[in-house]
């Protein structure tokens, strides 16, 4: 029987007793307010003369940073300007990333983390996280110990092996849990001191890094197999024994390994994959509500995926479940209405060699065929995918065939970062005379073709993730189901309003992002809590108690301890 217990709520208002005095408390970030110390806290803990005379309040202070922040051309500097607010004072840092979220997401997470992440060795200036490497093998659960906090609600855990689409970046892809980690907070509100980013070092065959005298990691080869499954297992065990209701994200893995992992630990810790779960409900969230657009089910739909990894079968696995719940099909059923490509073309069941086994359930029965654009001719798509991580691979014939079919094709390009989408919005709109509905992984700009603006929407996994986190930690769930995702994209799918339909637009607007992770947050504990897979009492008014555990960036009052 679960243990009911009460989570812990986070905005409270009592003045904090605070121990340290004078510098300790300005160079503590978590502490640190800045110029807003009100007179009488300078006085009782000893920073009178530390700091300029005026005491200003939280926005005085965004809009100091503001001004400093817009004399910043370059994405990656303002990146590395941001991080730096963080390293000072973290309530001041997602205050300013909340009031200007359209803006700075981009900055934080895709596209410019990425490139944050080429340069991680050389932009580095101060920790943040935990590296688990090879060295601490036999010891993780002492260097786990070696963390503050004593609560840890999130980790979000990478090896480094796929960044985005740039590849095995080893340890400098620890840009991305701490990005993740920020969309959780700024996202869903869980509080930032409860939640960990990890880099699972266990090294890179990038030669490139190897032979770069600023990298950070470990300089040998990545290792597999055995050796790797110890590692994560071993990893697993430390981090549950030490926060036993702490949800683990695989992030950025590749595919390999990431299939794998998930199915080793679905059933046995709460934990889940992004790139799979995440990317598969925002993307069938945007089918739901382009099929809206075109008032259609999803089972009027044939769908080509370009790319058969992580994401493809991610998002197949999940539209499929939504066509199956649609209609009382079975899972089988429903994949005869997708069709995988791969870099070696259609996935069919007489290919030689052995198939991976995340493609095998998607394998057709039928000859081979090596373009797209023969296979878009083939199959007559209503609905074309994009996860390749290849660039141009949506070429104008490509598009026009398949609208020669279908006068509103579907068009997703999900590949990351900008540079790799398989096309760009003004070319989707263009090339079919503005009648494409149109996604993709990264945000393009609205595009003016033939006299009218679209505003094409971006498949961002922040819609989904952070919502489904904040769910799962709030009911205090045994488990992250994919049933609790498939309820996030029904759930995001009927938030885009009407209007936003009309535009062609099939997310809603990024800046509602907390609302929506509360809608979803709020149907996941519903979900959980219905099916006995929550630890933590029932509240009577499940949303109210959602809202009342996201974290608001705001200062306490402090007195001395
Ligand atoms: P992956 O490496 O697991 O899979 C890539 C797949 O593309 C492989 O099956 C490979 O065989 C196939 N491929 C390679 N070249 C091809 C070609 N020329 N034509 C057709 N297929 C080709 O990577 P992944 O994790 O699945 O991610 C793929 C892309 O999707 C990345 O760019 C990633 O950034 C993006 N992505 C987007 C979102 C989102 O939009 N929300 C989420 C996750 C991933």
């Amino acid at each position: 029987m679960l243990q009911k217990i009460e989570f812990q709520l986070p905005n409270s208002t009592d003045p904090l007793p605070v121990k340290g005095r004078g510098l300790t408390i300005l160079n503590d970030p978590w502490l640190n307010k800045g110029t807003s110390f009100t007179p009488e806290e300078r006085i009782a803990l000893g920073l009178s003369g530390l700091l300029p005379p005026h005491s200003a309040d939280m926005g005085e202070q965004v809009m100091r940073v503001m001004e400093n922040y817009a004399r910043l051309t370059d994405p990656l500097d303002k990146y590395t300007f941001l991080i730096s607010l963080a390293d000072r004072n973290v309530t001041l840092f997602y205050r300013v990333l909340m009031n200007n979220l359209q803006e700075m997401t981009p900055i934080m997470y895709t596209p410019t983390v990425g490139y944050a992440c080429q340069k991680f060795g050389h932009l580095y200036r101060k920790n943040r996280g935990m590296y688990i490497s090879l060295r601490h093998k036999g010891r993780i659960a002492q260097v786990l110990s070696n963390w503050p906090s004593e609560e840890v609600d999130i980790i979000v855990i990478s090896d480094g092996s796929r960044i985005l689409g740039l590849g095995d970046l080893g340890a400098n892809g620890m840009g991305i849990p701490i990005g993740k980690l920020v969309l959780y907070v700024v996202g869903a509100g869980l509080h930032p001191d409860r939640t960990l980013p990890i880099l699972l070092d266990v090294g890179t065959d990038n030669e490139e890094l190897l032979n770069d005298p600023l990298y950070l990691g470990c300089t040998h080869r990545r290792v597999h197999g055995e050796e790797f499954y110890e590692i994560v297992d071993e990893f697993v065990n430390a981090a549950t024994e030490r926060w036993p209701n702490v949800l683990i994200q695989w992030d950025d893995f590749t595919n390999d390994k990431a299939f794998p992992l998930l199915n080793r630990y679905r059933d046995e810790v709460l934990c889940f994959n992004d790139d799979i779960q995440g990317t598969g409900a925002v993307a069938l969230a945007g089918l739901i509500a382009a099929t809206r657009i075109r008032d259609e089910h999803l089972s009027d739909q044939r769908i080509v995926f370009c790319g058969a990894g992580s994401a493809a079968v991610g998002i197949a696995d999940m539209i499929c479940a939504g066509i199956a719940d649609e209609h009382s099909l079975t899972q089988e059923e429903a994949r005869k209405l997708v069709w995988m490509v791969d870099s070696k073309g259609l996935v069919t069941t007489t290919r030689d060699g052995e198939l991976q086994s995340h493609k095998v359930p998607y394998a057709r029965d039928e000859e081979p065929a090596d373009t797209l654009l023969e296979i878009v001719r083939r199959v007559k798509p209503t609905v074309l995918i994009g996860a390749s991580g290849q660039p141009r691979t949506f070429t104008e014939p490509v598009v026009k065939a398949m609208q020669a079919e279908c006068e509103q094709p579907i068009v997703f390009a999900l590949s990351n970062p900008t540079s790799k989408a398989e096309c760009t919005a003004e070319e989707a709109y263009r090339w079919t005379g503005g009648k494409a509905i149109f996604a993709s992984g990264s945000p393009f700009p609205p595009v003016r073709v033939e006299g009218r603006i679209f505003v094409p929407g971006q498949g961002n996994n922040m819609f989904i993730f952070p919502g489904v986190g904040l769910g799962a930690v709030a009911c205090g769930a045994d488990r992250v189901t994919d049933e609790m995702f498939f309820t996030a994209a029904k759930t995001l799918a009927h938030i885009v309003t009407e209007d936003e339909l009309r535009a062609g637009t099939i997310y809603p607007d990024l800046g509602k992002i907390r609302q929506i992770s509360l809608a979803i947050a709020s149907a996941v504990c519903l979900l959980a809590w219905e099916q006995g897979l929550a630890r933590y009492a029932e509240p009577d008014d499940i949303r109210e108690y959602v809202r009342s555990c996201m974290y608001h960036p705001g200062y306490r009052p402090y007195v001395a301890a």
